[in-house]
């Protein structure tokens, strides 16, 4: 019997089988659109993982893009006043990446209010990124308070609070390999 302790009020969602097959998915999309656009020198393309909640979803996804890219990662935080809507991302890490003329693709395993990958895109612009596009495993498409979409998406969820698959609670369950819903 597995050792792993999964919270009693929680429901599956996705089994790690499912979630190969959307990671699969969002990987032959990049892939497509990476062969199919200009890449004017070989190590333009980054992905840059948005810690900690992408770490897993990021070694898979990379597998399965058949294209040379490079890895980095970058720490948000959101923090500020208690209201929601002016919420600050704070973003640690970003001393010493190369960004100037890059194509830059952002990883997150799941895309809520938006406010985190929109500031993101915002900063990478301003350090001269040649593009910036976002990657989520998961979208809670109705939670969004800001006015911004992932580029490539692998499923649309509902709203609820999610675990798993680096998805922590307090810190824990990012280790399960399936994604569960809290209730
Ligand atoms: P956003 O800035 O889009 O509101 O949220 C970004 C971050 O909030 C995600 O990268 C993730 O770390 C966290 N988050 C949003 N929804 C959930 C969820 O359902 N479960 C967990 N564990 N984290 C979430
Ligand atoms: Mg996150």
């Amino acid at each position: 019997m597995s050792l792993k302790k999964i919270p009693k009020n929680s429901e599956p969602l996705f089994s790690s089988k499912e979630i190969s097959l959307i990671v699969e998915k969002v990987g032959q999309e990049l892939t497509t659109h990476l062969k199919n656009s200009p890449h004017p020198n070989e190590g333009d393309t980054l992905f840059v993982g948005i810690l900690k909640g992408s770490w897993m979803f990021m070694a898979d996804l990379v597998r399965k893009v058949d294209f040379p890219l490079q890895v980095e990662f970058v720490r948000a935080s959101s923090y500020g006043s208690a209201k929601e809507s002016s919420r600050l991302v704070k973003v640690e890490n970003m001393n010493g990446l190369n960004i100037k003329n890059r194509d830059i693709f952002l990883v997150d395993e799941i895309i809520d209010t938006g406010r985190t990958l929109l500031a993101l895109k915002k900063l990478f612009l301003e350090e001269g990124a040649r593009s910036v596009k976002l990657v989520a495993l998961l979208d809670k498409k109705s939670r969004r308070e800001v006015d911004i979409n992932a580029d490539f998406v692998g499923v649309e969820i509902p709203d609820a609070f999610v675990i798993g698959y680096g998805l922590d609670w307090g810190e824990r369950y990012r280790d399960l390999s399936d994604i569960r819903v809290v209730s």
